[in-house]
């Protein structure tokens, strides 16, 4: 459920590869002659640079759309070249755009867009000899380990796509459970540590040519404001959900407790991570019929056979997402959006399938690639899909540097919004349900802990991963205490701890995709924070009366003109200018998300009354 445009963020997902250093240096001089160290220099300098980016975005995407639509060895070299391309222009732009951010009197906007680029690399080469190639030598590497990493079911090997299903599994015993984990910890994180260290001290170096102390700094500075400014609102959100969290944590591990003994899962303490159902423990939706309370689990109808009983096609479905845009005032989708989109799988070439919404053209070429299912994941996904690519549209008018989020939250963040509104109500509304199958409010436990597994679960994790990166990357975290962080952090957070002691020389971070994978993580803490708060406001803004989590705003084109007020700025303003136009406010909060989940936490109280809370 990615977004993919080709925009400075995705150019510079890929690690640096090796800038061409004797080329760039005489570059470098001419660039100095057309585009002189004054304000007005920089500022003609950043408009040729969206200028380029702009034109070699249109190329890359085009290529990266055949690739991904159609895979063979040739376009995946093509993909490899313009990658490379990419990668070596945001590298060269970055460290010009460093000493042009020196520059006194600088005009405000001049100077956000060179920031944009400074930042815009999540790991820095420094430009000593050699450094480029290391780094992105250790950085494949750290990724190709993570793709072949294996761990052992009952003494038998197991790829990590198979062992992350069967850590869901049910009718795993915690012997197996423990195993997997442990194995898959051991495996995969272990043999990663020397690298990763290596990685971070280069980086590092790269980061200070920038300007930044080091590379979290460098992280936490594309949001507006100082970088431990931004760590204080993280952390003050946290505090606005931990209580929410807290009494999910003590329902469930009274649950595990009951299931499988004090032995196993103490009724005190932290939860044993290998019992719930995903090998990090940041999302249990897998053991939900574990918790799930009596009699709530039937909901009254089933989503999947509710659009088997329309008979829609896959483009059917796609025309039911479209038309929740439109309900809200939206302009149709262009011809070419169904024209070039892809919707089913081929039958007769390799694709990912891996659902994504693109952005070709910058402009209107907006399209979705799925493979599309008749059933209510798939359903939910192209809503999800199309809040990406209306996103897209409405801001196409800004800057080549504005074309995304207001921050690298928000994108996933109204994917996420348009999917909670797939509410009973909405149902009724497209003519999917009758109003007499609506569930009553006695069913409402069950729908909300369903979620909460998953969305609430998740917060704790969400947050923890970057705050263990910017620890080793400012330093507080050594490679001495690279593991025993890390599960402190999980143990403070989370409140979970491993099933088996850590061997002194482990490496559990690296069992994470995004850790070896250099993916950051906070965009995810705050995408779960924003839904909430952006549904929230629709739902205000609709009238809606009735409990939030019940709230449909399908056909109110005033909550499409305050969400396009929103939309159509892209990162063109701080975030916060951009989440007033739709919201009202300008801090982000969690109290939507603990107002959606009200009932929800006064049930668990109930139900954990007595029983010991914390860890
Ligand atoms: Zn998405």
């Amino acid at each position: 459920m990615k977004l993919l445009s080709v925009s400075l963020a995705a150019l510079a997902t890929a690690t640096l590869a090796t800038p061409a250093l004797a080329d760039h240096h005489e570059e470098a001089e001419m660039a100095q002659a057309e585009y002189p160290m004054t304000p007005q220099g920089a500022a003609d300098w950043v408009a040729m640079v969206e200028q380029t980016m702009s034109d070699f975005s249109l190329e890359a995407a085009q290529i990266y759309w055949v690739n991904a639509t159609y895979i063979t060895q040739d376009t995946d070299a093509l993909a490899a070249r313009v990658g490379a391309e990419g990668t070596e222009m945001s590298v060269n732009y970055a460290l010009e755009a460093a000493k042009y951010a020196g520059i006194e009197g600088l005009d405000a906007d001049v100077k956000r867009k060179l920031d944009m680029l400074r930042n815009g690399i999540v790991l820095p080469a420094p430009t000593t000899d050699g450094a480029a190639t290391e780094l992105n030598e250790i950085a494949t590497s750290l990724n190709s380990q993570y793709g072949k990493g294996k761990g052992t079911l009952n003494g038998e090997e197991i790829n990590g796509s198979d062992i992350e299903a069967e850590m869901g599994n049910l009718e795993r015993t915690p012997e197996e459970l423990a195993e997997m984990w442990a194995s898959w910890h051991t495996n995969v994180g272990a043999p990663m540590k020397d690298d990763y260290a290596r990685m971070v001290e280069i980086a590092n170096e790269g980061a200070v040519e920038l300007g930044f102390d080091n590379v979290g700094t460098m992280w936490r500075s594309g949001y507006d404001m100082p970088p431990e400014e931004f760590s204080d609102e993280l952390e003050r959100m946290w505090q606005e959900v931990a209580p929410l969290y807290q009494s999910l944590h003590t329902y469930v591990r009274a649950k595990l407790n009951e299931k499988y003994g004090e032995a196993i899962q103490p009724a005190n303490g932290a939860i044993r991570a290998d019992l719930l159902g995903n090998m990090w423990a940041q999302e249990w939706g897998n053991i939900y019929p574990l918790v799930a309370p009596e009699g709530a689990g039937d909901i009254g109808y089933d989503l999947t056979e509710l659009i088997e009983e329309k008979g829609y096609s896959e483009v059917e479905m796609v025309r039911v997402g479209e038309q929740f845009f439109s309900s809200l005032g939206f302009e149709p989708l262009p011809e070419t959006f169904y024209e070039r989109s892809m919707f089913v799988k081929p039958a007769d070439r390799e694709v990912v399938c891996h659902a994504s919404a693109w952005d070709i053209d910058n402009k209107d070429d907006i399209r979705i690639k799925m493979c599309i299912k008749k059933n209510a994941d798939d359903f939910i996904t192209i809503h999800h899909e199309l809040g990406h690519n209306y996103y897209q549209r409405a801001y196409n008018e800004q800057d080549y540097l504005h074309l995304t989020g207001a921050n690298d939250g928000f994108h996933e963040a109204i994917g996420d919004m348009i999917a909670l509104s797939i509410t009973p109500e909405y149902l009724v509304q497209i003519d999917m349900l009758d109003r007499d199958e609506v569930p009553g409010a006695d069913k409402d436990i069950g729908l909300l802990l369903r979620q909460a597994m998953d969305k609430v679960a998740f917060l704790p994790f969400g947050l923890l991963v970057d705050k263990w990166r910017w620890g080793v990357f400012d330093g507080s975290i050594t490679p001495a205490t690279y593991n025993s962080a890390w599960h402190d952090l999980k143990r403070e957070y989370q409140g979970i701890t491993p099933p088996v002691d850590r061997p002194a020389d482990a490496f559990d971070p690296g069992a994470k995709y995004h850790i070896p994978g250099n993916t950051p993580y906070t965009r995810y803490f705050l995408a779960r924070i924003l839904q909430f708060q952006f549904y929230k406001a629709a739902c205000d803004a609709a009238g809606w009366e009735g409990p939030l989590h019940r709230c449909s705003f399908y056909g109110n084109d005033e909550v499409g003109e305050k969400l396009n007020a929103m939309l159509k700025m892209g990162a063109s303003k701080p975030w916060s200018d951009a989440l007033e136009a739709f919201t009202g406010t300008r801090e982000m909060s969690g109290e939507a998300l603990v107002e959606y989940f009200a009932p929800l936490k006064a049930w668990l109280d109930e139900q954990n009354a007595g029983k010991p809370t914390g860890w």
